[in-house]
């Protein structure tokens, strides 16, 4: 055998499965992910006691020995996955739930790149399908367009790096935005990353239902256009925010951006999907107005983490923001009617998201889910109307979606002292493992807060949810 002959890896390659190999695993891992999803009802809600010893004894050298998949398999399903948040469990109503549907799973084997229009047409036509269907459940016009992202927080970044190309000029430090103390942290995170200070962004005042004031909004404006050297430029309006559901009003909020000629982006990342049922689309009447518009679908269309999308209404703009030529990518073709996604935000190289929504909503067409929402929407009110029975319990945030925040709430019982007996009561609610609440913090007072959003949540689940906080406040309380 000559040198050009020999196999440069011995002829020993671990990474080409056969096919009794890809299906020996297959059958190995559907077994165990079937078990663990079906039987997630009767897991808790949250484990993580003993946690974090665990997570010590999961650190490990960098892997010189093969270990068999039925052993990891093992590893993952009892010594790790259960030592977390059940967050796919029915009775996690904390944070802001999400769910993760099955099919989305099984989507993701393809591993197709459609990041330029080029390398896979036809699989580009399925996530620009999926992009103008979301247009479409936000209620914006045919020349709108998107782009689906890793989650929220990336689509409120590409948001602010839009609007700050598209008005501001290439020397943009004036610029100014403006969102409410209720916006999610990531609005302030998106400016510093687009490249602004700080103190560029300005925290507007909310009124008792947890809205932007706009006559503080309309007031901060007017001072920063009659400074020197400040440019107003941004407005991100609210809907539904994390804290509380709360949901601007987007119709006075886009006045004033109209009248100001200021970029209006809406962080819909939590409530933006209820705009596909009536009482939703009510609530959050003027969204369609807002010049982008930040949306999760592994929130509000319960699919797994890693998928958010930016709407804009001027479906040109993204590109105008993003595009940078390479000699190595052939250019885009703009009379192909595709979109070169990798064009229109900051990455090249990315998952094929579009299938992941695209398959559920083939498979079940778009009512299920509409279904869902208006139940979600239901149960919150639900779920106030219950509360509001109970003695010592305040609601401090009626529900506008699917959240709602509560205390306790004693005659006698005042500031710190009142925040310590709220965390116990979410404690003694949490260790009952049925359902897993989170708290935050309203008006400068501790809060507990629902928040029901997962395909798997129903009115059982919600029902347990206030035996347990009946129970718990009966325990620290009576
Ligand atoms: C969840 C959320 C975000 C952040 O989205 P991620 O997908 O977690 O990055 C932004 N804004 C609001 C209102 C949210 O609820």
């Amino acid at each position: 055998m000559t040198d050009d002959d020999r196999p440069m890896t011995d002829g020993n390659r671990p990474l080409e499965l056969s096919r009794e190999e890809m299906a020996a695993m297959m059958e190995a891992a559907t077994e165990r992910v079937i078990d663990h999803v079906e039987t997630l009802p009767d897991q808790p809600a949250a484990d993580l006691d003993g946690a974090e010893e665990r997570a010590e004894q999961l650190r490990e050298p960098l892997p010189t020995e093969p270990t068999n998949f039925d052993d990891l398999l093992d590893l993952l399903f009892d010594g790790a996955i259960p030592k977390s948040l059940n967050n796919p469990h029915p009775g996690f109503m904390a944070y802001i739930p999400g769910g993760g549907l099955f099919h989305s799973a099984v989507a993701d084997a393809t591993n197709r790149y459609v990041g330029t229009w080029f390398a896979a047409p036809a699989l580009t036509r399925i996530e620009a399908n999926v992009v103008e269907w979301f247009c479409e459940m936000v209620g914006y016009p045919d020349d709108a367009f998107g782009l689906l992202t890793t989650g929220g927080s990336m689509a409120n970044l590409i948001a602010t790096t839009t609007a700050r190309r598209e008005r501001l000029p290439q020397n943009f430090l004036d610029g100014i935005i403006y969102t409410s103390d209720q916006s999610h942290h990531s609005v302030a995170k998106a400016a510093v990353l687009a490249g602004f200070p700080p103190e560029n962004v300005r925290s507007i005042s909310t009124d008792d239902e947890f809205r932007i004031r706009v006559d503080e909004l309309e007031r901060a404006i007017e001072e920063d256009s009659e400074a020197d050297g400040r440019e107003p430029f941004m407005v991100v309006a609210t809907a539904g925010s994390t804290n509380t559901g709360a949901v601007d009003d987007l119709d006075a909020v886009a006045d004033s951006c109209q009248r100001e000629d200021l970029w209006l982006h809406a962080d819909a990342a939590y409530g933006g999907f209820f705009a596909m049922t009536d009482e939703g689309s009510d609530r959050l009447a003027g969204l369609d107005r807002a010049d982008s518009i930040t949306v999760d679908p592994h929130k509000g269309l319960f699919l797994p983490y890693g998928t958010g999308a930016l709407l804009v209404r001027d479906g040109q703009a993204l590109a105008r923001a993003h595009a940078v030529e390479a000699d190595y990518i052939p250019d885009w073709d703009p009379d192909s009617g595709l979109p070169d996604f990798s064009q229109l935000g900051p990455e090249l190289s990315r998952d094929f998201r579009g299938l992941r929504v695209w398959l559920p909503l083939k498979m079940h067409g778009v009512e299920p889910f509409r279904t869902e929402l208006r139940e979600k929407l239901e149960l919150a009110e639900w779920a106030n109307e219950r509360l509001r029975e109970l003695d010592h319990v305040r609601v401090v945030a009626e529900p506008q979606l699917s959240t709602l925040a509560f205390r306790a709430d004693l005659p006698d019982v005042a500031g710190e002292e009142l925040d310590e007996l709220n965390q116990e009561l979410l404690a003694a609610i949490n260790r009952r493992n049925r359902v897993h609440l989170s708290g935050t913090t309203l008006n400068d007072r501790f809060a507990l807060r629902i928040s029901i959003l997962s395909f798997r949540t129903h009115r059982e689940h919600v029902e347990q949810c206030l035996e347990d906080v009946a129970a718990a406040k009966e325990e620290l309380l009576d």
